[in-house]
């Protein structure tokens, strides 16, 4: 049984990674290298915990101990008796080598070292580590609290017994996991690329506009959201780097050519939600 959680990140995915698992009765810790990233975080979960009691969905007792359930800290090295870490930090590959490196260091060997990556190889961060096979991919989707999905990737050096143990803590947080292989993208990354990018095609030839393709896709094609609302959710930031890693781990696949539309949006820190404009306005 994995009781003892810590995340590294305390960005969008790490706080409400930190969120599951903490509701799922673990001691978590979370440690981000920015203070401001970690009060954020903290003041997130308490809104977000304080609307869940007005719909009723929980009581205080239950926000407090969820509340009581999370550390924030400074320092990596409080997270050596981790007994399960998830990195969730900036995509990428270099930075989470060398922290994967560093974690190591501080936590026993029976640790599993896991990274939210959404892109990355999780083989070439497992190959930061001395014992690679406690490496493994748990990748969760954003808001991580609400989505029911998570994959989880096994790199080649994985062992059997990681991935049962994952696997089983995850289902344990009430999650749905579908086991897929260390391959750009995974499953659901994979499958998003052309919806993304023909959505930026139609736009660019001038076909549509983007709440015109939105709104298609939402009657018509019973998504929730459509594709321009949905990468201003994630970020064009994210979503750009996601693509252009993908991209470029296909030996550069025509399929999931990234766009300069989003490219330059991106650019402009035309962000998306959070950053209060993007393909639409947010006040
Ligand atoms: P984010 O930018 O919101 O948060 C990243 C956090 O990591 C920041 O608070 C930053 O200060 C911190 N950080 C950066 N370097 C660090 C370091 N060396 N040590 C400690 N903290 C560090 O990013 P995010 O959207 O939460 O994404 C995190 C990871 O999750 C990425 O690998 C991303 O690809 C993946 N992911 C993102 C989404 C999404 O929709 N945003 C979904 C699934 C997976």
């Amino acid at each position: 049984m994995i009781k003892r959680v810590g995340v590294i990140g305390a960005g969008t995915m790490g706080s409400g990674i930190a969120q599951v698992a903490s509701t799922a009765s673990c001691i978590v810790k979370i440690f981000d290298l920015n203070q401001g990233a970690l009060d954020k975080a903290k003041t997130s979960l308490e809104k977000i915990l304080t609307r869940l009691v007005e719909k009723g969905k929980i009581d205080s007792i239950e926000k407090s101990s969820i509340q009581n359930n999370i550390r924030y800290v400074n320092s990596l090295k409080e997270l050596s008796d981790s007994q399960l870490v998830i990195e969730a930090i900036v995509e990428n590959l270099e930075v989470k080598k060398k922290v994967f490196k560093e974690l190591e260091g501080y936590v026993s060997s029976e640790c599993i070292l896991a990274t939210n990556t959404s892109s990355l190889s999780v083989a070439s961060i497992a190959s930061s580590l001395e014992y690679s096979e406690r490496c493994v991919g748990i990748h969760f989707f954003n808001p991580a609290p609400l989505m029911k999905l998570v994959e989880v990737i096994p790199a080649i050096q994985t062992s059997n017994e990681v991935l049962k143990t994952t696997s089983e803590t995850i289902k344990s947080w009430r999650k749905t996991v579908a086991i897929a292989k260390d391959t750009p993208g995974f499953i659901v990354n994979r499958v998003a690329r052309p919806f993304y990018g023909e959505a930026l095609r139609i736009y660019e030839e001038g076909i549509a506009s983007f709440s015109e393709i939105d709104s298609a896709m939402k009657e018509v094609g019973g998504f929730r959201m459509g594709p321009f609302e949905l990468m201003d959710f994630i970020g064009n930031d994210v979503n750009y780097t996601v693509t252009e890693s993908v991209f470029t781990a296909f030996y550069y696949d025509p399929r999931y050519k990234p766009s300069f539309t989003q490219k330059r949006y991106a650019e402009a820190g035309w962000l998306g939600r959070k950053s209060g404009k993007g393909y639409y306005e947010y006040k």
